[in-house]
C-alpha cells in the first residue's frame, strides 16, 4: 500500500485553527485588544465598521515590532511571550499560543502598521488568506495598528452564519467591557461607523465600572476585599436591593483575565442567599489574584475557562468574603410583604 499521510500546508492549518479561535468579529476584537495590552500600551483605540464585519481595527501606543518580527508575527506558533513549556505555568501575558494573528490572516484581509520607539520609520504589511501581498516602510507613530477587514471573506459558510449587526455589536461590546474592566489603568476608546461609543480615561476599578455602566452604579457597589495565602480578592458586589430579574453584570477576573465559572458564580449566589428577591440576579465585579502556578489557562483556545488546582478552597473563601462584605454594609434580608 502507498503512504497516504501528508502534512497540511500552512494556510490550511491556519484556517483550521481559525475555526477555533475566531468565531465572530468579537473574537478578533478580543485577540487584538489583548495583544495591545501585552505590548504595554497605555492607550488603545478600537475602530469598527458594520459591527466588525467590514472592519475591526485596534491602534495601540505599545512597544511595536521590528520589521522582521512584524512579518514573523503572522506565522503559526510564533510568539514572543513564552519560550518553553514551563513558562505556561507562570504566565503574565494574555497571549502565549502564537495563533491569533496567523489565524486571523488566514480568514480576512489584514493590514499591519507598526514601529518601535528606536526606529525612524515603521513597517506596513498587507496580508490576505495567509498570503503576504506587500511589506514596505511607512511613517507611523510608535506602536501598532492592526486592521482586519472582510472577516471570513474566503469562508462564505462562516460569513453567512454571522448574526445581525446588532447582535454582533453586542458581542463586541461585551468583549470590550471585559478587557476594559480588567485594565482600568489603560485608556480605551471605541468607535463604530465613525461615531464614538466609549471613551474611558485611565482610572481605578471603581471609576472604570461607573464609566462603563453609568453614574448610578456607584451607590450600588459594596466593596469586597480579602487577602489569604492562596487568593486575593478585590472588587465589588451589587447591593441586593438593586438586583434585577435580568442577569446582572457578572464579572470574574483571574489575574487580570476575564473568566467564566459556573462554580464560582455559585459561591456568590450562596453568599447572597436569603438577600435576593425570587429570580433576581446578583451583580459582581471581582478581581481574583492567585499564584499563576495554581491555574491552567491552556484548556481552551479562547482562554475564558481556566482550571484551578483547588477550586473548593477558592469557593469557600469567595463565599465568606462576599458574605462578610454584605454583612458589614448591614443589609437586612428582603421583607416581602406581598407574600
Ligand atoms: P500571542 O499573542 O499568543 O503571542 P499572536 O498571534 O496574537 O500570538 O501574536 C504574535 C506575536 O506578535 C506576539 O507574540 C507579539 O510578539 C507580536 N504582536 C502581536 N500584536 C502586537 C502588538 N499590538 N504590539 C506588539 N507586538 C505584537
Ligand atoms: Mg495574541
Amino acid at each position: 500500500m502507498a503512504d497516504i499521510i501528508q502534512l497540511l500546508p500552512d494556510h490550511v492549518a491556519n484556517q483550521i485553527a481559525a475555526g477555533e479561535v475566531v468565531q465572530r468579529p468579537a473574537s478578533v476584537v478580543k485577540e487584538l485588544l489583548e495583544n495591545a495590552i501585552d505590548a504595554q500600551a497605555t492607550e488603545i483605540k478600537l475602530l469598527l465598521k458594520d459591527a466588525g464585519k467590514t472592519l475591526v481595527q485596534v491602534i495601540d501606543n505599545g512597544v511595536g515590532m521590528s520589521v522582521t518580527d512584524a512579518r514573523f508575527s503572522f506565522e503559526r506558533h510564533a510568539t514572543s511571550k513564552i519560550k518553553a513549556a514551563n513558562d505556561l505555568f507562570q504566565l503574565r501575558t494574555k497571549g502565549f499560543r502564537g495563533e491569533a494573528l496567523a489565524s486571523i490572516a488566514a480568514i480576512a484581509h489584514v493590514e499591519l502598521k507598526t514601529k518601535q520607539e528606536t526606529d525612524q520609520v515603521g513597517t506596513h504589511i498587507v496580508i490576505a488568506g495567509s498570503t503576504v501581498e506587500s511589506q514596505e516602510a511607512v511613517v507611523t507613530p510608535t506602536g501598532t495598528s492592526v486592521a482586519v477587514k472582510n472577516l471570513f471573506f474566503n469562508i462564505p459558510a462562516r460569513r453567512n452564519f454571522l448574526k445581525s449587526n446588532a447582535v454582533e455589536l453586542r458581542h463586541i461590546i461585551d468583549e470590550f467591557h471585559r478587557v476594559a474592566l480588567a485594565h482600568p489603568g489603560i485608556q480605551f476608546s471605541m468607535y463604530h461607523n465613525g461615531s464614538e461609543s466609549f471613551n474611558l480615561p485611565e482610572s481605578n476599578f471603581r471609576q472604570r465600572i461607573v464609566n462603563i455602566f453609568g453614574s448610578k452604579t456607584n451607590e450600588k457597589l459594596v466593596p469586597v476585599n480579602e487577602t489569604t495565602e492562596v487568593l486575593t480578592i478585590s472588587g465589588f458586589v451589587g447591593k441586593p436591593e438593586y438586583a434585577k430579574k435580568t442577569r446582572g453584570e457578572q464579572f470574574f477576573f483571574v489575574n487580570n483575565r476575564f473568566i467564566k465559572s459556573a462554580y464560582l458564580n455559585h459561591a456568590i449566589n450562596a453568599a447572597f442567599e436569603g438577600l435576593l428577591k425570587d429570580g433576581a440576579h446578583a451583580s459582581y465585579f471581582l478581581d481574583l489574584t492567585v499564584n499563576p502556578e495554581t491555574i491552567d489557562i491552556n484548556i481552551h483556545p479562547t482562554k475564558t475557562e481556566i482550571k484551578f488546582d483547588d477550586e473548593h478552597t477558592l469557593y469557600a473563601i469567595l463565599r465568606s468574603a462576599v458574605k462578610h462584605s454584605l454583612g458589614q454594609f448591614s443589609i437586612a434580608p428582603v421583607l416581602d410583604f406581598d407574600r
